[in-house]
């Protein structure tokens, strides 16, 4: 089972409780620091590049915490509707369906926004009453306004390599969170991941691991976005599958982040130079 639940279609409450330990290898305190953020109501956001372990992090916290988790994948059509719910016709009746964020509300779930600086300016703004002492949500279609339970809690992820003056938070969002940084794990603990989450052996995690922090100093000359932990595992998979390791590379590390002709050929030399 897939323990995310993306609101594309109903998921039963039920199906987003996390009932096995999701593997995560804490980096820093963040363990701690969420815990602390949880017990004192107050809402996070997880800022970092993509794939460095935001989302199983969530996954992790929620299931220590023993809360459902609620996960919306934010993008520019989302609305303020998709968030809180709207009336649906069934048949020959009109019935209210909940949204992600007011069923987190009713059933003290973490509700957990995932690229929320893709969600419009207007759509935003309905988490503002749910992020500060009231912790409140207005659903105006029903005219009743539902107080959070103390389960509830909202957290969001946010990569700041994206940002740019269209789509950044607004200082008036910003200031309602405390933040967690978040970033690739530190070569040990990488090779770590990339071992069990691949299955290869660590040697050969450790190839992948140094050819990932040898691309990822190209951010900045070139690339916009270092290679993923993610991607490390795709490489990962695709060698255990006996997919020759220098070609793995090339297809999960290289050809995935740039389209560039002259940067891809920059990226395979350093791929044949430690494969
Ligand atoms: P993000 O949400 O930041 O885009 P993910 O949480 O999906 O990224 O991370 C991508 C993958 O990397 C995860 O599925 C997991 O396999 C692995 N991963 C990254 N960091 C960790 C970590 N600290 N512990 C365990 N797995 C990790």
């Amino acid at each position: 089972m897939d323990n995310k639940c993306q609101f594309f279609r109903e998921i039963p409450l039920e199906e987003c409780f996390i009932d096995k330990e999701p593997y995560y290898v804490p980096v820093g305190n963040e363990v701690e620091v969420f815990m602390a953020a949880y017990k004192n109501r107050l809402p996070v956001i997880l800022k970092g590049p993509t794939g460095c372990g935001k989302t199983r992090f969530m996954e992790y916290m929620a299931y220590r915490l023993k809360r459902p988790l609620i996960t919306v994948a934010c993008h520019e059509d989302l609305t303020a509707t998709d968030l809180v719910g709207r009336f649906l016709i069934k048949g020959e009746s009109i019935e209210w369906s909940d949204g992600p964020l007011t069923k987190a509300v009713k059933s003290g779930a973490i509700c957990y926004l995932d690229e929320v600086v893709e969600a419009r300016k207007d759509t935003i703004v309905v988490i503002h009453p749910l992020t500060d002492d009231r912790r409140i949500i207005p659903v105006d279609k029903l005219g009743v306004i539902m107080k959070a339970p103390d389960g509830f809690m909202l957290a969001v992820s946010y990569n700041p390599g994206y940002q740019s003056v269209v789509k950044d938070l607004k200082q008036s969002t910003r200031q309602r969170f405390i933040s967690i940084d978040f970033d690739y794990p530190p070569a040990d603990l990488e090779v770590q991941i990339v071992a069990h989450e691949s299955g290869i052996g660590q040697e050969m995690a450790k190839y992948l691991v140094e050819i990932g922090a040898r691309i990822r100093n190209f951010k900045h000359h070139g690339l916009e976005e270092g290679v993923s932990t993610r991607l490390l595992i795709y490489a990962g998979k695709l060698i255990r599958e006996g997919i020759e390791p220098a070609k793995a590379c090339q297809i999960a590390m290289v050809r995935p982040i740039t389209d560039n002709p002259d940067l891809q050929v920059s990226l395979d030399e350093i791929i044949s130079a430690i494969m």
